[in-house]
């Protein structure tokens, strides 16, 4: 028997070695194992095992590593579809199944000494009173850490060895979980009656679990793994969809039908994944989950994973999953490879969000993984959303996913009425650009007389966007980064956004024979928008909450709780705010600078403004009163803003496909897009130009092949790195990620350019 081998140190390579007769039997796909590598010795992952190899003289494996196959055979071969789909080396998709502290397994469990009642054959021997007051504590708890019990008590170690001592009680060391949500407290909730949209949409998600688990014994139904993730569903002719789109506005009570369909996947024997954004990862989210699951009278166990976690946290969750004991996984993008056991349903939370996607190899769009997870383990997966994004809905129309709806808000409620506000209109008003327009102002002291909350949205952190010299037209830049500083009002700092340089800001312009004392800030960022909200409206209390202030968890948490319970009247900030929050009080949310995001150099700036504005709008409103939402622009007829104050998703939808179908931009193909970076300008322009060349050569008669650039990457210069671009666009993208792999495995580029490749990129950047 053979064992293909992928390395963790050899790259884009897989090994064949000889299974040895006295390991026989204990390597299968999915084992950790210790290889010969040369001289040396390496650790690998077996991928598969075969009856032969193409190579002679094969060497054997020397041992097995860790506990057998901890990646199952379904998360290798989601792995390998992964390596191929997103062009990236197999071990570098291995690392996402496997993730490095289980790998490692350095972190391993905790143990602690236990304190536990022994059971009492015969008579009690005599005690003393002390010794009866001991055990009747323990009796109570039955089993205690020894040092919370010696805190409870105040007994000594030694009273406590002289009862070990008469076999009343064992003193021993016992694995404890580490539970980052432990110490939270949440009560018990039960399903909500459904109303007629949300209902329907619970039956159709079961109906096709129960179908799945008709037909899903059949040998044959295999996932096709020779397309993307969604030309897969068709595979074999067969029409029962398994992946269900669900469209419901915001408070429409999607996550009621993810808590049903999930009990019903729990009563089918099934486990459940949920994924959903970092930023959704808020308490509320997870206690939703916990509340229906864990306090209720099944006790499941939910795992939590998400970024947040320590090594040792993240292990124990591994294995909780991984031993089948979670039965319920909630987390964020990485989770789609958890190894959730006997897997029934996968819901993603909020599909159109673009933390989906992974900035680093593998670059995998944890949505698309979650479709082609459940094709490959007969799940049903459902993507849910208020503002699908355009490449799911398009598949929900083309029939490759089944669109549900839950039209109207629970109980239903109004949607927010939209007021887009014309800035150019105050702009003439006033002088220079006010930050509030007098509607926006308005509505501000109406809501704090009549003590309702206002949530203020700017999609950008710091004070302002860049510092500028008024007389000389100086900008201060980041040395390392084509971009302007943005001038941070506390601690009087330039921060570059991209690499994290951060400077004194400057008391005079530094341009060489200027020195001009009236250099300021041009743009807005959440800082100033605190800063004004404070000088026109010094009665409110105002926060700023932004990722400056997520960096603190505690602090978060604190300030959602204060908003919460009225302490705080005005809240400002960045998209975090947009998110799953959900408080009643809240009747105006004003979006300062709704252009801010349609100026991205990115074919999806439109369709993100749309979202921006609807997401941000959902949480007006959300309570007895009425909401209203105020969108601030330079821009107001711009359809992505029409639409969005119509909330006409369809409409916005016909128009924007219209806009792409003809320029060939996603969803009629899927992109790729090549950055080459170096040092030296000229050699990152000559090389890319040479990559196009072969490229073009290479993909001759490739008729759906676009190639455009190579061109300046928007963001031209990045960590003192220049930055080219290369984008190619086709409607076979594994054909295309095959044909590039093979490429990359033949070229040679100069040791100090680098190439990388991103498929189905988000980040234009
Ligand atoms: P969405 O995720 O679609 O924005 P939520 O799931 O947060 O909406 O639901 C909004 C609110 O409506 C929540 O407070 C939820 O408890 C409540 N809700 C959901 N479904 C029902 C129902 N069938 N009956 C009553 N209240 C409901
Ligand atoms: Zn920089």
């Amino acid at each position: 028997m053979i064992a293909r081998v992928a390395l963790e140190t050899v790259l884009r390579k897989e090994l064949d070695y000889l299974v040895p007769p006295e390991l026989e039997g204990q390597i299968e796909p999915g084992t950790r194992v210790e290889v010969p590598l040369g001289r040396r010795k390496a650790y690998g992952l077996v991928i598969a095992l075969v009856p032969e190899s193409p190579y002679q003289a094969l060497k054997p494996i020397l041992r097995t590593v860790g506990e057998r196959a901890l990646v199952s055979p379904t998360l290798l071969q989601l792995a390998r579809w992964v390596a191929e789909y997103y062009c990236c080396p197999a071990e570098i998709a291995l690392r996402s199944v496997l993730p490095e502290v289980v790998r490692r397994a350095e972190a391993g469990w905790r143990q602690r000494l236990q304190v536990r009642l022994m059971p009492v054959l015969g008579s009690l021997p005599r005690l003393t009173r002390r010794q009866q007051e001991l055990l009747h504590i323990l009796e109570e708890h039955r089993c205690l850490p020894l040092a919370e019990f010696l805190k409870l008590s105040g007994a000594s170690l030694g009273t406590l060895r002289r009862l070990e001592e008469k076999h009343l009680i064992e003193i021993v060391p016992q694995i404890e979980e580490r539970d980052p949500w432990g110490r939270e407290h949440v009560l018990p909730t039960s399903p909500l009656p459904l109303n007629d949209a949300q209902r329907n949409a619970v039956e159709a998600i079961v109906a096709a679990m129960d179908e799945l688990k008709k037909a899903g014994r059949e040998p044959a139904r295999g996932a096709d793994l020779s397309e993307g993730p969604a030309r897969s569903r068709a595979a074999g002719g067969r029409s029962q969809s398994k992946v269900f789109l669900l469209h419901g506005v915001t408070g429409s009570g999607k996550t009621e039908v993810y808590l049903q369909a999930i009990a019903a996947a729990l009563e089918r024997g099934r486990s459940a994944l949920v994924l959903v954004p970092e930023i959704a990862l808020t308490p509320q989210t997870v206690e939703r989950f916990k509340a229906r699951f864990c306090a209720g009278p099944q006790r499941t166990l939910v795992a939590v994973l998400h970024s947040h976690l320590s090594a040792g946290e993240r292990h124990d969750e591994w294995y909780k999953i991984r031993q089948g004991r979670a039965r319920i996984v909630i987390g964020a993008r990485s989770a789609v490879f958890a190894p959730a056991q006997q897997l029934g349903l996968i819901i993603v939370d909020e599909e159109h969000e673009s933390t989906y996607k992974q900035e680093e190899a593998p670059r995998y769009h944890a949505r698309d993984v979650a479709v082609m997870r459940g094709a490959l383990e007969e799940a049903v997966v459902v993507l849910g959303s208020a503002t699908p994004s355009l490449e799911s809905y398009h598949n929900a129309q083309r029939g490759k996913y089944t669109l549900l709806r839950l039209p109207e808000r629970v109980d239903a409620r109004n949607m927010p009425r939209i007021r887009v506000v014309d800035m150019r209109l105050a702009l003439r008003e006033e002088r220079g650009v006010p930050i509030f327009s007098p509607q926006l102002r308005e509505a501000i002291l109406q809501r704090l007389e009549r003590k309702e909350q206002v949530i203020l949205f700017i999609n950008r952190r710091g004070y302002a966007t860049a510092m500028l010299c008024p007389r000389c037209g100086y900008v201060a830049r980041c040395p390392a980064c084509s971009v302007a500083f943005t001038y941070h009002r506390v601690g009087q700092r330039l921060l570059c956004h991209i690499c994290g340089e951060s400077q004194p800001a400057p008391q005079t312009c530094p341009a060489p024979g200027c020195g001009d004392r009236a250099i300021r800030y041009s743009g807005l960022g959440t800082q100033r928008v605190e800063e004004a909200l404070l000088r026109q409206f010094p009665r409110a209390r105002v926060q700023r909450m932004d990722s400056d202030i997520l960096q603190r968890k505690e602090e978060y948490r604190r300030i959602l709780a204060e908003f919460r319970v009225g302490h705080i009247d005005i809240l400002v900030g960045t998209q975090m705010i947009a998110k799953g929050l959900h408080f009643p009080n809240v009747t105006l949310v004003g979006i300062v600078h709704a252009d801010l995001a349609l100026h991205q150099p990115d074919f999806r700036a439109a369709e993100r403004t749309f979202q921006l504005i609807t997401q941000v709008a959902g949480r007006a409103g959300r309570g007895e009163v009425e909401g209203e939402v105020i969108v601030q622009s330079f821009t107001p007829y711009h359809p992505a803003i029409q639409y969005a104050r119509r909330h006409d998703f369809e409409g916005f939808y016909e128009q924007e496909v219209a806009f792409r179908q003809p320029l060939h931009y996603p969803p009629f193909t899927r992109v790729m897009l090549l950055t080459i970076r170096g040092r030296n300008e000229d050699k990152v322009r000559y090389v890319a130009a040479h990559v196009r060349r072969q490229l073009e050569e290479r993909l001759v008669g490739w008729d759906d092949l676009k190639m455009s650039g190579p061109a300046p990457a928007p963001l031209e210069r990045a960590h003192t790195y220049y930055r080219y671009h290369l984008m190619l666009r086709t409607q076979r993208m594994l054909r295309l990620s095959r044909e590039l792999a093979s490429w990359l495995s033949e070229v040679t580029l100069p040791k100090d350019i680098q190439l990388t490749v991103d498929v189905d990129p988000v980040n234009f950047q």
